[in-house]
C-alpha cells in the first residue's frame, strides 16, 4: 500500500465514522439480516428495501471498530440505487479486493479501493466483509417475521 492510499485509506475510516452514511432504521423495509463478527465484536443490522429488484433504501444499525462502521457506511452508500444483480457483483469485487485475489478497478470501486489495505490483515478481513456478507444475506432472504406480541 502506497502512502497515498494509506492516507486516503485513513480520511476515509474517520470521516465514515464520525458522520456514518445511512446509520438509520428502515422500518418498513423488506429485507433484513444480522450479521457478528465474533473475532472482533462487531454487531450489525443491515435493512434493505427492494422494489423492482432495485435497492430503493438501504441503512444499517449497530456497534463495532472502526472498520467494520466504516465499511456498513461505504457499502450501504455504495449499494444505494443499484439492482440486486449489481449489488452482489459488487460483493464479489469488494471481495476479491479485500482479500488480495484481484486489484479491483478503481474507478469501479471508488472509494472501496481504499480497503485493500485490509489484506495484510486477515482478521481486519472480517471487519471489512461483515457489512457486505450481512447485505448479501439480507437480500437472500425476506424478512423474519419476529414478533413477541
Ligand atoms: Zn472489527
Amino acid at each position: 500500500m502506497n502512502d497515498e492510499l494509506r492516507e486516503l485509506y485513513q480520511q476515509v475510516i474517520l470521516d465514515h465514522n464520525k458522520s456514518p452514511r445511512n446509520f438509520r432504521v428502515i422500518e418498513h423495509a423488506n429485507h433484513h439480516s444480522e450479521g457478528y463478527n465474533p473475532l472482533c465484536g462487531d454487531r450489525i443490522d443491515v435493512f434493505i428495501d427492494v422494489e423492482e429488484g432495485i435497492v430503493k433504501d438501504i441503512s444499517f444499525q449497530g456497534s463495532g471498530c472502526a472498520i467494520s462502521k466504516a465499511s456498513a457506511s461505504l457499502m450501504s452508500s455504495t449499494v444505494k440505487g443499484k439492482t440486486v444483480d449489481e449489488a452482489e457483483k459488487l460483493f464479489e469485487k469488494f471481495h476479491s479486493l479485500i482479500t488480495g485475489k484481484a486489484d479491483g478497478d478503481p474507478e469501479e470501486l471508488g472509494k472501496l479501493a481504499v480497503f485493500a489495505g485490509v489484506r495484510d490483515f486477515p482478521a481486519r478481513v472480517k471487519c471489512a466483509s461483515l457489512a457486505w456478507h450481512t447485505m448479501i444475506n439480507a437480500l437472500k432472504k425476506e424478512k423474519d417475521v419476529v414478533t413477541t406480541e
